[in-house]
């Protein structure tokens, strides 16, 4: 990617054809669609890329059975088309980045045999409803044959499991992919740019965005033909920017996650747990050497916090130990995640979990604005292609086709399945530093792994326990545009996922490479890592977890 100042000054001295504001999911996927299509795009974030809801999801590329079970029961046929639309997407997902996206099979442990029918029949309507693009068969699993996958599934009274497939992804990194590759195709990218403020034409439409840039504190102005607020619940307020006479239409809701290590449930398969005591599903999935249990389903009230709470926890842990020989206990959990859902409101409905995950494409006729509302993380390739044809609409040309559904994103290129032991045996890493790098950056790691050999330091682990190592951070300063510790801990690398006492080890060796990178003083490296330190701390008192 270009550096920071290269992209200001360019986003300053041209005028785009669309400027696309939010450098989640849905803003980098519009961003990528509006450029392959030849259109001048720039990208403004407000953070850094994927910092909020786009890194906070429960890393499943999939149609929702839960959302399929609600359009049978409900006869809700907008359900149904948003569950098949986003079984479609799930292929290109895991197509077009396969060292970040990959199939895996979920087992639902069944206690009756009326249990065991009732979930074999709706998987093989999920089966059905994917057509050609499903991935497995499902299938009902013996008893034996579900604690032979599972040995640590609670045994007393089990029938066996259905099995069904879906998709799992990292979902930072994919984010970074798309950002990578729309940088790649022409686009320019920013990150801690924060749209403010609008200029306008006499007719009252929009001009130019009034950017903050967090970095310098300076302002500078970007002019485009047309604005995409894909701000996700940020949307509110870039509407209200735009046109203060605009209702609101967000209402987000809080979800969290729970990350231990894996030996304490193993296993390759990921678990869902059917029937939570407020009607809704979690999920329990291996992910990169931790296990991942979520989700909660919050309304967003001025007390929300965005912290994993105490009552979190234990609500999660709650549904969750029923289904284990040996209950998982607050006390092993090593990290935590918390996001804001961007719902939009429906009419008539109460609760946030029975919001449909529908997006909607809003053109302000006053001030010209395109807003991409709602959604989720598994159909952000088509809300963007949806946003990309209403901008070509909009701007009175031809809609062209969008490019997005093959287009193999950043690290895939010369990605294979054995690419993990590739790297292994060519640079002679440790076996679990070679999977996390070829998870993380696919193909992408064999533009930092030459420097080990002028420099064999940055070979060392960023902590003794995670299988990140100091030459990703320098790769991701130098060409990602990392600007803090948190950009390398939390969305480069994945430490403060695998653990949060990791990530404090791995605090002052990313504030001493950033500050050799980017030339800060003592002064300012000694701020940063307190600063995020105590983050890390203030997480950890949350669930009353010790730091050592
Ligand atoms: C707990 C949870 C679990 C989920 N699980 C799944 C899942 O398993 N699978 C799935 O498909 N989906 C899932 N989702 C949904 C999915 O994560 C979201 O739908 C998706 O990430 C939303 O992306 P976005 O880009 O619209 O919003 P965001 O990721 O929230 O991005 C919006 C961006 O806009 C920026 N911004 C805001 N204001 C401004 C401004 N003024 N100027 C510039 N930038 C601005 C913000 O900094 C932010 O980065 C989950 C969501 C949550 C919260």
């Amino acid at each position: 990617m270009e550096s920071r100042k290269d992209a200001i000054t360019a986003a300053s001295r041209q005028k785009f054809d669309i400027c696309v504001i939010g450098g989640g999911a849905t803003g980098a996927g519009c961003a990528l669609d509006g450029q392959l299509r030849g259109l001048r795009t720039i990208l403004l974030d407000a953070g850094d890329f994927a910092s909020a809801a786009s890194s906070a999801s429960t890393k499943l590329v999939h149609g929702g059975v839960r959302y399929l079970e609600q359009a049978v029961k409900s006869l809700n046929l907008g359900e149904y088309r948003m569950v098949k639309s986003a079984l479609r997407e799930r292929q290109y997902m895991l197509a077009n980045a396969p060292h970040l996206a990959h199939p895996s099979h979920f087992l639902v442990p069944v206690y009756s045999w009326s249990k065991a029918l009732y979930y074999l029949v709706g998987m093989k309507m999920y089966d059905a409803v994917a057509g050609k693009s499903n991935l497995f068969p499902s299938s009902f699993l013996s008893r034996d044959e579900t604690l032979r996958r599972m040995p640590g599934l609670n045994s007393k009274g089990l029938r066996g499991a259905v099995a069904y497939s879906d998709g799992q992804f990292d979902d930072a990194r994919y984010d970074l992919a798309l950002v990578e590759t729309f940088v790649e195709a022409g686009g320019t990218a920013l990150n801690y740019a924060r749209v403010a403020g609008f200029e306008y034409d006499k007719q009252g439409k929009l001009l130019a965005a009034v950017v903050r840039d967090g970095v310098s504190a300076g302002e500078f102005v970007v002019g485009a033909r047309k604005f995409v607020n894909a701000t996700g619940t940020g949307a509110d307020k870039v509407r209200a920017l735009a046109n203060p006479q605009l209702a609101s239409r967000m209402r987000p809701s809080k979800g969290v996650h729970l990350l231990f290590p894996a030996g304490t449930f193993p296993g390759k398969d990921a678990l869902l747990v059917p029937h939570t005591e407020d009607g809704r599903v979690i999920f329990a999935v291996p992910w990169q050497q931790r296990l991942l249990v979520g989700t909660t389903d919050d309304e967003l009230t001025p007390a929300t916090r965005m912290v994993v709470e105490k009552q979190e926890a234990d609500y999660l842990l709650r549904q969750l130990n029923p289904y284990l020989q040996t209950p998982l206990r607050r006390e092993q959990a090593v990290s935590g995640l918390a996001g804001l859902r961007p719902l939009v409101a429906a009419k008539g409905e109460t609760t946030t979990s029975k919001l449909i995950r529908d997006h909607e494409v809003e053109l302000d006729s006053t001030s010209g604005l395109i807003s991409i509302l709602g959604g989720k993380w598994t159909t952000h390739r088509l809300m963007a292609q949806d946003t990309i044809d209403a901008v070509q609409r909009e701007m009175g040309s031809r809609v062209s086709a969008s490019l997005t559904r093959q287009q193999p994103l950043a690290g895939a290129e010369g990605y294979g399945q054995n690419f993990a032991s590739e790297l292994q045996r060519e640079y002679a890493l440790p076996a679990d530093v070679a999977r996390h790098l070829s998870g993380k950056f696919g193909s992408r790691a064999l533009r930092m792994l030459p420097w080990l050999r002028e420099n064999p330091a940055w070979q060392a682990r960023v902590s003794s326990g995670a299988p990140a190592i100091e030459a990703e951070l320098v790769y991701a300063i130098r060409f990602e545009m990392a600007e803090t510790i948190e950009d390398l801990l939390a969305r480069r690398t994945g430490v403060e996922m695998y653990g949060w006492r990791e990530a404090l080890a791995a605090a002052p060796v990313a504030g001493e490479l950033l500050a050799r990178e980017k030339g800060w003083s003592p002064a300012k490296k000694a701020d940063a890592v307190s600063e995020y330190t105590a983050k890390l701390r203030g997480f950890l008192r949350e669930l009353e977890l010790s730091e050592g």
